[in-house]
């Protein structure tokens, strides 16, 4: 797709998604989700993102609008004949409970993705939730990335485990879930967990722990942030992807990759982990103002 915005200083791979969900309040048909629709959202707001992945012709051009009016570049974005991913999903009460009903691939079946020209020398790359074939296609077209992040679930920890340990031994950083972090490694608990994903190869693993938080774990030292309480979660879909995509747009925005740079990011990425559960698809992000943010950061931080 057309472009009009400065080379992205972060890139982005990943599901680019219609999701229906339902929780105990409301159900929703169709909306916008994919774990890289709402990680570059989440980015938009600290630096200069672009989006790679894949829709079909029944992708709603408002959806493309408003990832323009974020400012997120779509050059990687392709449109192609077929339908748009989908992925459905029901919340028990205890929205930390979740039910994946369907997953239909469509275009991304046949999905390689290719990196446009102003993008192979990214210096940030977040690959997020999506095959750990395609993370890695993403990763051989790199030249010399600064910095590569990837997330991953339960379902590559099922199915595509050989390749998700190539993509764990290529990357900087793994964020991944606290009961993906037990299944992935044998471990009984977190750390035990982290040291041995960072012998796999990342020099620092996030494990994220829902309404409960998120440890930063390197080779040195354990950083433990509590997540922004929330008076009503409306929809908790696409916050791990909105916290990685904080997390990796604010550490974009600092450049740097100092230990106060890192937990600049976490506070950044558990902010924006908190607007996202308080509206469906992305209507808890997409009207935020740089105020509101610098606002609920303050307020974490004095909660803490
Ligand atoms: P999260 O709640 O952060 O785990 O992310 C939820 C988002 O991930 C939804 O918007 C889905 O469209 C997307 N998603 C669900 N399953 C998959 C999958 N197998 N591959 C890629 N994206 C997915």
């Amino acid at each position: 797709m057309k472009t009009k915005f400065p080379r992205p200083k972060l890139i982005v791979v990943g599901s680019v998604a219609l999701d229906s969900i339902a929780t105990q309040h409301a159900s929703k048909k169709d909306i916008l989700g994919g774990s890289a629709s709402f990680a570059c959202a989440a980015a938009s707001f600290f630096t200069a993102a672009g989006m790679v992945g894949i829709v079909g012709r029944d992708f709603p051009a408002r959806h493309t609008a408003l990832f323009r009016r974020l400012g997120i570049d779509l050059a990687g974005l392709r449109r192609v004949r077929g339908k748009t991913f989908r992925w459905s999903g029901v919340y028990e009460r205890d929205m930390n409970v979740r039910r994946t009903l369907a997953t239909h691939l469509n275009v991304f079946e046949s999905f390689s993705p290719e990196l446009p020209p102003g993008y192979v020398n990214a210096p940030f790359i977040f690959l997020a939730n999506i095959s750990p074939q395609l993370q890695l296609r993403v990763l051989e077209q790199a030249r010399r990335p600064r910095f590569v992040a990837a997330d991953t679930m339960d379902l590559w920890i099922k199915t595509e485990r050989k390749s998700l340990e190539k993509v764990i031994g290529k990357v900087d950083m793994l964020l991944i879930n606290d009961s993906e972090a037990l299944d992935l490694t044998g471990c009984r608990n977190a750390v035990a967990a982290a040291k041995r994903l960072m012998n796999m190869g990342p020099s620092r693993i996030v494990i994220k722990k829902g309404e409960h938080g998120s440890m930063l774990f390197s080779r040195k030292s354990v950083f433990l942030m509590p997540a922004f309480p929330v008076a009503e979660v409306h929809d908790p879909t696409g916050a791990g992807d909105s916290f990685a995509g904080g997390l990796m747009g604010k550490l974009a925005g600092l450049d740097g990759l100092t230990e106060s740079c890192f937990r600049q990011a976490i506070l950044a990425a558990t902010v924006m982990g908190s607007f996202c559960v308080e509206g469906f698809s992305l209507d808890g992000l997409k009207n935020l103002s740089k105020q509101d943010i610098a606002k609920r950061s303050s307020a974490l931080r004095a909660m803490t």
